[in-house]
């Protein structure tokens, strides 16, 4: 669905920026019933934006004006930690649920069921099914039930029924879809007239996540895309004084996740240490979850647990307790984490060697 290639090797750090203009957000015009005791006019507004693997230190690394703009006009938290595991959809859903991703049920960006007996993959229509995302409530649909309005523009889930349902304006995901186009209609929902405004968006932007991926975060290319962020930033800034919104909307801007540098000499092999009959690859590096087949998950940990010193393998009953990574049956019995700059692979003919050896 999201079109990044490859999640490995994010760091365990994000950035936050955030503008906060007044009335603060506060969902106190709702009253104990649950219904509006203010108009539209009066109810504080909310965007949240998330530009998809901003780096923490991104925002440095070329001028980034308009960025520095909200930082000097609102505020700015020193940093953010993301939820465990570093990738976009349990990192977005943790966002606008608050939950760790043991606890949301959205725990990778490919998962498997063994209850349900399904499969979850972002790049599948598995997405939309109501099931997998109905441990959590997402802001929206707390917003919709105590009686506000919401729109979102491609942030993951945002396009599913979710406890029957869906914003009450909002986007198909859809790649091709420009940013600024996202923006507009964004722009024309907090703008309707009357109680047809939304009180809360959301804004999802696949960049420069995808760049990264494809140029390496530490590649000198990447300013170009960082300036471009930051471009983009601006003109959701001008449409929201054009449109009047700039007083009334308070905005927040944030990452899922951030991104280390990978390399074609940091490769780790699982199939030089175990046959891949042994299990099922439900996940990708750098957490790799592994399903061992019936009876195997003893003789597939004993080969790998000190094969290499630069990932660490763990069962799923002794993952950290911190990492709140645990308990949930979609986490799979065998989880391998790569150390950062590395990479866990069956071999190098996967699509990542492909991909790498266009690059260099
Ligand atoms: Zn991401």
């Amino acid at each position: 669905m999201l079109s990044c290639l490859l999640r490995g090797g994010c760091s365990p750090l994000l950035c936050l920026w955030a503008l906060l203009l007044p009335p603060l957000v506060s969902l106190h015009s709702m009253n104990q019933h649950g219904r509006r005791s203010h108009s539209a006019k009066e109810r504080p507004k909310l965007l949240l934006v998330s530009f998809d693997g901003f780096r923490w230190d991104y925002i440095d690394r070329v001028p980034t004006l308009n960025f520095h703009n909200i930082i000097d006009n609102g505020v700015m938290v020193e940093h953010v930690e993301n939820v465990y595991i570093t990738k976009t959809y349990p990192n977005h859903y943790s966002l606008v649920t608050g939950l760790y991703a043991e606890t949301h049920g959205i725990v990778a960006n490919e998962m498997y069921d063994p209850v349900l007996n399904r499969s979850f993959s972002m790049e599948t229509d598995s997405v939309y099914e109501s099931r997998w995302w109905e441990a959590a409530v997402p802001l929206w649909v707390s917003i919709q039930k105590a009686g506000g309005r919401s729109g979102a523009a491609m942030w993951p889930g945002s396009d599913v029924k979710i406890h029957g349902m869906f914003p009450n304006r909002y986007l198909l995901y859809n790649a091709s879809v420009s940013f600024e186009t996202r923006v507009e209609r964004l722009i024309e929902w907090f703008s309707a007239p009357n109680e047809a405004a939304v009180d809360f968006g959301v804004l999802y932007w696949e960049e420069p996540d995808e760049s990264g991926h494809k140029l390496g975060p530490e590649s000198p290319l990447m300013d170009v895309v960082i300036a471009g962020i930051d471009e983009k930033l601006g003109f959701l800034m001008n449409e929201l004084k054009k449109a009047g919104l700039y007083e009334k909307v308070n905005l927040i801007v944030t990452s899922d996740h951030g991104m280390t540098q990978l390399s074609s000499d940091k490769i780790i092999e699982l199939d030089e240490y175990v046959s891949r009959d042994l299990y099922t690859w439900v996940d990708k590096s750098p957490v790799v979850a592994l399903l061992p087949k019936e009876g195997k998950l003893d003789e597939i940990y004993d080969k790998l647990v000190d094969v290499n010193p630069n990932m660490v393998v763990y069962k799923k009953e002794d993952i950290p307790e911190l990492f709140h990574y645990q308990h949930n049956v979609r986490i799979m019995p065998i989880l391998i984490a790569a150390k950062e700059g590395w990479t866990v692979m069956q071999n190098r003919t996967g699509p990542f060697m492909r991909m790498y050896s266009k690059l260099i």
